[in-house]
């Protein structure tokens, strides 16, 4: 080949390769679009039937249902459940998870994608006198990542069955993922794994931990390779049992997977000062450090759905 020729081969494979990594990328604009409604006060900090929980809830709608592969199992992508919660002494009806199903290219098997997208609501108020709990990071941040996520894989469409279920509840006790589990609509045999996500958008540590691998090595290979190198660093643990609080294999929705001995991963980052508080917001979010952890996920999800082929 001559050296012109040479060149334009060069070329024409950088950008062949350029392309290719570029379309493995979450939309990073409408991540952070997501994040910033599903925080605002407008919504109020999502109490399960809240009006603001409402209005979350018909956005993730209205945005899942506008994607291409994407197939109902539930009447109007919504599945109802109710309960009563002790400590208010009261009942709630009609709380509803999301649910947004991509069918596989190759298996019947699932993976199965989840991130609660209620919080806590109006509370006490604090020393600066705000009493809405937005939870930006807890979990508008698993939900936006949950939105963006399904649209990546509703364009390149997964080998695995996914299911994209944004989860109601989970602050009174993993209620939607409880009834989830115990109203699955395919055999739970047949979920390769859940993955779930809860609190991602911040970490003064660079680091986004994967939890779960105690109990599933299986999937700690495929991990390893996407973690070699990468940004943030994506740490293994807080999955020992006998570690108190350090254990988090049941500190959220993937408890309830947990529960039934579906295997799961959680990714999530470690309690920060704004936990719980209402100064869990927007603007106390990193966004650089949260766009690069969701598409840590998604090289993660894309490896994992490659390699648990059978
Ligand atoms: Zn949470």
């Amino acid at each position: 080949m001559n050296s012109t020729l040479n060149k334009l081969f060069t070329v024409i494979l950088f950008l062949g390769i350029s392309c290719f990594t570029f379309a493995q990328e979450i939309n990073s604009q409408k991540l952070i679009r997501h994040i910033e409604y599903l925080s605002s006060d407008e919504l109020a900090g999502r109490k399960p039937l809240s009006e603001g929980n409402l209005k979350a809830r018909k956005y993730i709608l209205e945005e899942l249902i506008s994607m291409d592969l994407v197939e109902p199992l539930y009447p109007d992508f919504l599945q109802k459940f109710s309960f009563t919660n002790q400590r208010e002494q009261k009942t709630y009806t009609d709380a509803a998870n999301v649910v947004a199903f991509i069918p596989g290219s190759q298996s019947r098997k699932l993976i199965v994608v989840t991130a609660h997208y209620d919080h806590v609501g109006i509370g006490r108020v604090d020393m600066e006198g705000d009493s809405i709990y937005n939870g930006a990071d807890d979990n508008a941040s698993g939900t936006a990542a949950l939105m963006v996520l399904a649209e990546y894989f509703s364009k390149n469409r997964p080998q695995h069955g996914m299911m994209f279920v944004a989860l109601d509840a989970e602050e009174m006790g993993l209620r939607g993922a409880r009834f989830l589990v115990n109203d699955f609509p395919y055999p739970l045999e047949q979920i390769l794994l859940n993955v779930n996500m809860d609190m991602l958008s911040r970490s003064d540590k660079n680091e986004l931990y994967v939890s779960g691998t105690y109990y599933y090595p299986q999937f700690k290979s495929i991990l390893e390779k996407v973690a070699n190198g990468s940004d943030p660093k994506l740490a293994f643990g807080h999955d020992e049992p006998g570690t108190g609080s350090n254990d988090w294999t049941k500190s959220s929705d993937h408890g309830a997977f947990f529960e039934k001995k579906v295997p799961h991963l959680y990714f999530g980052v470690e309690d920060h000062e704004d936990y719980h508080k209402p100064s869990d917001e927007f603007e106390n979010i990193q966004p650089q450090f949260y766009i690069n952890a969701v598409n840590l996920i998604l090289k993660s999800l894309i490896a994992l759905d490659q390699g648990l082929l059978e």
